[in-house]
């Protein structure tokens, strides 16, 4: 262990730091308050002897001060006090020491305390490590409960977090903000010819087209099972339209076979419904998922494979 040993008397410093010394322990000194601080709080000190008994110096403020402003370490107080002064004794044990010794100094006294140190500054690394994997722990599992387990997108709660704080933002500030709601088109056929896992083999691909494409200022989510929002900061619906169908052109480009589809396309698509809020709108997010999810309708009926738009003047459909 690394001891400070803070003690204006020469003498019993000297003795306290050979007994230390001789049972292994590295040992630092000081001669007053203020270098018994700053040694505590540039170094690294795993035990404090501390004479309470020292002219002028502050030894119990000391300790307090250890207990407030070390907290992320653990430094082991023992106090030097007079032999049979059990005020000394009770008033260093108040301002947070863990132990005392009474003077004459004896060898066997300082061992025994040193003993008592190591197994309780032992504990509180221990603890320190415990509490910082639990802290990491934590982290992971809210992680883990925001995130789609297939798709390793940010799953609907998350989305749902995202929307309410975006939302709040764009009152508070008067900005912007658009959503574009995809749905893969004839999914349910796809599974059936090519098998469920193929088709989540799908999910994962369009997943990873997303994340690859998305720009600044946009995040997608897998919201259910083959939909998917777009979410995008300070937007005009034009550039949300732009947003949502460069995402579906990135999907068709990817020409994943589908041969069982009702229709004539022949790969992987998918349609999407896009809304904006503005200040003006009054929408709440709720309205605003309602109205791409309208739109989402009338791509699909539409023929799918295009995107519409909840602003009426561009509510064009393309496709390629
Ligand atoms: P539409 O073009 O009208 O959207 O037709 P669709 O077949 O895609 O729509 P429908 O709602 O009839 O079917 C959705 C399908 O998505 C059915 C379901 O099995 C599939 N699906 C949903 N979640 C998953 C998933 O996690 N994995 C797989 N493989 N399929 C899923
Ligand atoms: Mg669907
Ligand atoms: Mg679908």
């Amino acid at each position: 262990m690394r001891i400070l040993i803070a003690d204006d008397d020469a003498t019993s410093l000297v003795k306290l730091e050979a007994i230390a010394t001789r049972l292994g322990h590295e040992c630092v000194t000081a001669t007053d308050g203020s270098d018994a601080w700053d040694l505590l709080s540039t170094s690294s000190v795993d035990v404090l002897l501390i004479d309470l008994t020292m002219p002028g110096f502050d030894g119990p403020g000391l300790c307090r001060r250890v207990r407030q402003e070390l907290s992320d370490r653990y430094v082991y107080v023992v106090f030097i006090t007079v032999l049979g002064n059990h005020e000394q004794a009770l008033e260093a044990m108040s301002a947070g020491a863990d132990d005392y010794l009474a003077k004459p100094l004896d060898p066997l006294s300082v061992r025994t305390r040193l003993i008592a140190a190591e197994r309780v500054t032992e504990l509180h690394r221990q603890l320190v490590e415990v509490q910082a994997k639990l802290v990491q722990a934590t982290a992971d599992a809210t992680e883990r409960s925001l995130t789609d387990a297939l798709t390793g997108l940010s799953n609907r709660r998350r989305m749902e977090e995202d929307l309410a704080n975006m939302h709040a933002r764009a009152q508070r500030l008067m900005r912007t903000y658009g959503v574009a709601l995809f749905d893969l088109d004839h999914f349910k056929s796809y599974n059936d010819h090519y098998g469920h896992l193929s088709g989540d083999e799908i999910l994962r691909r369009v997943a990873h087209r997303f994340v690859n494409d998305v720009r600044a200022g946009e995040r997608v989510y897998r919201c259910g099972g083959e939909e998917f929002l777009l979410l995008m900061d300070d937007c005009t619906p034009s550039g949300a339209l732009v947003a949502a169908e460069r995402l579906r052109v990135a999907i068709a480009d990817l020409a994943i076979p589908h041969e069982s589809r009702p229709d004539a396309a022949y790969s992987v698509t998918l349609s999407g419904g896009v809304a904006c809020w503005d200040p003006l709108s009054g929408l709440t997010v709720a309205e605003l998922l309602e109205q791409a999810g309208q739109s989402l309708f009338e791509a699909k009926s539409a023929g799918r494979n295009r995107i519409c738009s909840a602003s009426d003047s561009f509510s064009i459909a393309q496709r390629d």
